[in-house]
């Protein structure tokens, strides 16, 4: 056994991974966690169990490709990859949008963009939309929000379910943390505030069950540590953003060892997920809600169950951020989402871990993934423009993007010889398009279950907020 182990260059780089980090934890100390050992059999007794919570961390703008799980040669993200390597990792999954309002209306409800109607600036989610934390809520778990990006604020309808829905207070904190540029309007704190509240809640209710929702924005902002410094990534933005990976990656694991000390992680369900990704000129822009390309829509997707794996289950057929919830609250043996667009994963996760599912192809594996961008969404004081409305469709190593009011537009891409959608073969292989434009109408035509999306005022407090993310031109 122990010579399987030495054997294996996993072993090397575990260790080498842990004498990294041993040398440079100080502030934020990183301890993997250890829980009962599990097969993928016991997936399915999840359902009967009534002892296990549920935290969902949400990463704002954390691209997939930058984490060392998912083959990035920098080790930004160690327990990330710790909870990997004895969970679930999706190894390709679409975010349903690249701004974060309409990605996260997306992510709760299971529908695509087109059919929540939270494509715009005064959108919400109005009453009638159900969410995930109302039917835990109704289940019996104790619900917890805490948030700091003012589009998933309780006017845009986020809060619904939830007994507790709060942006941390910018604490005191010793940590000095660096930051890529001045701003006029900051946005206030870190996300170790996030961290220590969602602590502060834990040991508040580790007696009862609950579900608590982290969404941390560290990496949005480029922000970071010394200690992540001491990595010495460089001092470009691309370096900065994978430092401040580092960073988040380091208050995920503060928060895992606590649920480890309080003896919560063996009846706890952890995800880690992302709204969309962040470009660095592949096409011409920095940031993100610009557009539909793969490095803002590709997202990172991992689950670290109450019981551990020996070896992590990797599912590689394309998913898409709809499927979160209703995997969940399948795994959970909860009740579902009404009338979503999305699908349980657990079937194909149970084909992955039996080495059935290595391609598109499986029954199991979702027929397409879809994202959807109103390019003239942030349009501050000229909400009378017309929508632009962008979509994109992924099937197999194939993706197209285009315009759905213009039927000339398209770009059409192959990841089998162009991973970074560099070359446009729309003219090549106009039938291919055709067809995957087709394939999208099907969603398109699919009507918005409430009507139309409510509209709602925001106050100058919340112009401030979402001014703090550099959304909003100052006028
Ligand atoms: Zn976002």
């Amino acid at each position: 056994m122990f010579r399987r182990i030495i054997d294996s260059p996993w072993f090397y780089y575990g260790l080498a991974g842990l004498l990294v980090v041993a040398a440079i934890a100080t502030q934020l100390e990183i301890h993997f966690p250890s829980r009962p050992m599990g097969t993928s059999e016991e997936i399915a007794k999840l359902r009967e169990r009534d002892d296990v919570n549920v935290i969902f961390i949400l990463i704002d703008t954390l691209r997939s490709d930058r984490l060392s799980s998912y083959g990035y040669d920098r080790p930004t993200s160690p327990m990330l990859d710790a909870l990997a390597d004895s969970g679930i990792r999706f190894d390709r999954v679409e975010a349903q949008s690249t701004w974060t309002k309409a990605s996260m209306a997306s992510l709760w409800t299971g529908l695509y963009p087109m059919r929540t109607g939270v494509t715009r600036f005064r959108h919400a989610l109005p009453q009638e939309a159900v969410l995930p934390a109302e039917l835990l809520k109704q289940a019996g778990f104790h619900t917890a929000g805490i948030w700091r990006n003012g589009w998933v604020a309780n006017n845009f309808g986020f809060d619904q379910g939830f007994d507790l829905y709060m942006r941390p207070h910018p604490s005191r904190s010793a940590h000095e943390l660096e930051r890529r540029s001045p701003s006029t309007h900051p946005l206030l704190g870190n996300d170790f505030d996030a961290t220590e509240s969602a602590i502060e809640f834990i040991h508040g209710h580790a007696q009862e069950r609950f579900f608590l929702y982290m969404h941390y924005m560290d990496v949005h902002q480029y922000l970071y540590d010394q200690e992540a410094a001491k990595l010495e990534f460089g001092t470009s933005y691309s370096d900065a953003y994978d430092s401040s990976i580092y960073w988040v990656d380091r208050n995920i694991a503060k928060l895992v060892e606590d649920l480890q000390e309080t003896d919560l992680l063996k009846r706890t369900l952890i995800v880690i997920a992302a709204d969309h990704g962040e470009s660095f000129y592949e096409h011409g822009e920095e940031g993100h809600a610009e557009n539909l390309y793969r490095e803002v829509t590709e997202v990172p997707l991992i689950f670290s169950l109450p019981f551990a794996f020996e070896q992590g289950v990797v599912v590689k057929p394309l998913v898409r951020n709809i499927d979160i919830w209703p995997t969940l609250l399948d795994m959970l043996g909860l009740p579902a989402l009404p009338d979503i667009d999305g699908q349980s994963l657990v079937p194909l996760i149970e084909a992955a871990a039996r080495g059935e599912a290595e391609s598109d192809d499986v029954e199991e594996a979702p027929p397409s993934a879809l994202s959807f961008l109103d390019g003239s969404w942030g349009t501050w004081g000229e909400h009378e423009r017309p929508p632009e409305p962008l979509l994109s469709i992924r099937k197999g190593p194939m993706r197209m993007v285009f315009r759905m009011d213009d039927p000339k537009s398209g770009e059409l891409f192959d990841h089998t010889s162009d991973p970074t959608e560099q070359k446009n073969l729309v003219a090549l292989r106009e039938e291919q398009a055709a067809g995957l434009r087709q394939e999208s109408e099907q969603w398109v035509s699919k009507p918005i279950p409430w009507g139309d999306a409510p509209e709602v005022e925001i106050d100058e407090m919340h112009v401030n907020q979402l001014r703090a993310l550099g959304y909003l031109r100052d006028e």
